[in-house]
């Protein structure tokens, strides 16, 4: 029934608002791919059209969509068929790679067997009630947090325009869905770079394997030697790894050096929470927990395994323990994707 409901919601998300999906430039060389609520991924689609893609979601109702950052001749075929022609550079900064002294503090684990809510920012990996090992990890963010992620973006964005000379309008910036940023950098530069060239843009920006240089030249106009003049105070130079924590964007690598991958599309549903992936104009104006809740605010009876309160569009719900509640439907939605809400009938 869950299931069910929540494809019925995304389906008629999609119906209505498939004018915020983004498409990508050469839409016929690229492949897609989506996954359907308590089903696997189905991937090497290809779509002709922004209108043929559009029709499938309101068709499928898929959990999540997701569209190469690369082209292809052949975008349905077996990866080494494909015939891979270049591939946008993409970032992805999420909150949990950003160390925060709060995140413990508000960092939940939920079991989805008896609703037993447990605060660790570990994975306790069994239940202490149940031993159940079904958890859903709730990283609960807090203004702190919110601001330390979107200060790693900030810092992307300071590297690829002044130690890369990537233009601004050659940035887009997305929130996740979920609890991070994407960035799709435009600039055709980068298009046919291979992995190992990735890897290497990838480590400049996190500041991985900096070199003491011989002497910090006061005189360094840009890049990591002014941003290191920059953190010298009196005779003890900084540590390089300080130096790294301190200027370095927290990017998962794993991602950039992927040319392969299948990225969750601008303007979808996200599956483990019913928000949008956002394009964010401006970053510093940008509320996560408000501005990409897109689903509605019809009540539904949703019975609740157990949550910690959490806020949504300025509201704030639960906390909850196996109890039913009436909520906005954005709200039933974002505790039913991560397993603890269910709705009968
Ligand atoms: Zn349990
Ligand atoms: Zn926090």
């Amino acid at each position: 029934m869950t299931l069910a409901f929540l494809r019925r919601t995304f389906r008629e998300h999609y119906f209505r608002h498939h004018d915020y999906i983004e498409m990508p430039e050469k839409v016929e060389s690229r492949e897609f791919g989506y996954t359907l609520f308590g089903r696997g991924m189905i991937r090497h689609l290809s779509y002709k059209t922004s209108g043929e893609l559009a029709a499938d979601l309101v068709k499928q109702g898929p959990s999540s969509v997701y569209c190469s950052n690369a082209t292809y001749s052949n975008p349905t075929l077996a990866m080494d068929e494909k015939g891979w022609k270049g591939a946008e550079l993409i970032f992805d900064i999420d909150a949990s790679a950003i160390p925060t002294a709060c995140q413990a503090r508000h960092s939940f684990w939920a079991c989805k067997d008896c609703g037993k809510i447990a605060r660790s920012a570990e994975g306790p990996g069994t239940c202490q009630k149940c031993g159940g090992t079904s958890l859903a990890h709730l990283p609960w963010s807090c203004p702190e947090c919110l601001a330390a992620t979107k200060d790693h973006v900030a810092r992307l964005i300071s590297f690829l325009t002044e130690d890369f000379g990537v233009a601004n309008t050659d940035i887009a910036v997305y929130f996740s869905g979920n609890r991070g940023y994407h960035l799709h950098v435009g600039d055709t530069r980068f298009e046919s770079m291979q992995p190992e060239a990735r890897a290497e843009v990838a480590n400049y920006v996190r500041g991985t394997g900096l070199i003491r240089p011989q002497r910090t030249d006061d005189s360094a106009n840009g890049g990591w030697l002014a941003r290191m003049a920059s953190a010298q105070h009196g005779d003890q130079p900084p540590k390089m790894a300080e130096l790294a924590g301190a200027f370095g964007s927290r990017i998962d690598e794993s991602v950039t050096t992927d040319i392969h991958r299948i990225f969750r599309m601008p303007g979808t549903l996200h599956g483990s929470s019913g928000l949008l992936k956002a394009h964010v104009h401006d970053l510093a104006a940008f509320r996560p927990d408000y501005d990409p809740v897109v689903l509605g605010d019809d009540e539904v009876s949703v019975w609740v395994q157990g949550s910690p309160a959490f806020s949504l569009k300025g509201k704030t719900f639960g906390p909850f323990s196996g109890e039913e509640a009436e909520l906005p439907t954005y709200a039933a939605v974002y505790l039913m994707t991560k397993g603890l809400g269910r709705v009968e009938g």
